[in-house]
């Protein structure tokens, strides 16, 4: 048989799957039950269970080239209804990654394939904000707040449908998050804080606004720094302690 050697992986990973956990299969052959809709870059390095360490029963995954949102993208509104009607997801997680192929395109001058149609909204977005973009300090810098504010972009596509608007109205609890991942660091940062009803929505700084104002994503790993820190130097100094929150 062709590709013999993924057919005898996948032996070998089921084995060994059913060796370390005898419910694993159990468990998975049940309904679905996830808590969480991924909406993430096609890039074979960012897997949602794997960078979030869950089974795959616990993420429902939507992904294309540079996890962009487009309106009538019926594959992407098939998911959401799908996550949100029938599974009630209560996150939608936007995540991009540092190091994008799509985003790199887009800030390129190649327009001769499918795939810049595809990234047409991000190509328009850096072509109106080059300014801001070429007085940053070089390509990997540009590349970087391209990154981020993809994801700041899509954020706030997803939390404009009608989907998700809908979901908002019922009183179904919901939150809308941003999230970076850094391919050389297995680190997921957060972009920006998530938001969780359509007021919260219609109060975030526009993207354009979001371009002259750079966010500053923070890992876990930040924040758990950033308190150790925080409480090492109050106990040096407590009259510091609320200066630093
Ligand atoms: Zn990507």
């Amino acid at each position: 048989m062709i590709l013999d050697h993924l057919f005898d992986r996948n032996v070998a990973w089921a084995q060994g799957k059913t060796r370390d956990d005898p419910t694993y299969f159990v468990r998975m052959a049940e309904q679905q039950s996830p808590d969480y809709l991924w909406i993430g870059c096609a890039d074979s390095r960012v897997t949602a269970n794997d960078v979030l360490g869950l089974d795959p029963g616990s993420v429902f995954v939507q992904r294309n080239i540079a996890n962009m949102v487009h309106t009538s993208d019926m594959n992407l509104l098939a998911v959401l209804e799908f996550a949100l009607e029938a599974l009630k997801v209560q996150h939608i997680i936007v995540c991009g990654h540092y190091g994008c192929g799509g985003v790199r395109r887009a800030l390129g001058n190649d327009r001769t394939a499918l795939v810049d149609h595809w990234l047409q909204p991000l190509v328009m977005f850096h072509r109106k904000h080059q300014a801001v973009f070429a007085a940053l300090k070089d390509d990997q810098a540009r590349l970087d707040r391209l990154c981020e504010l993809n994801v700041q972009m899509q954020l706030r596509r997803v939390a404009a449908t009608p989907i998700v608007e809908a979901a908002w109205a019922r009183g179904q609890p919901l939150h809308v998050h941003g999230w970076i991942y850094g391919v050389e660091d297995g680190l997921i940062r957060e972009v920006e804080p998530p938001i969780a009803s359509q007021a919260a929505r219609d109060g975030l700084p526009s993207i354009d606004q979001c371009a002259v104002t750079p966010s500053e994503p923070w890992s876990a790993v930040r924040h758990q720094a950033f308190a150790a820190f925080a409480a090492d130097d109050a106990q040096a100094d407590p009259c510091c302690e609320g200066a630093r929150r």
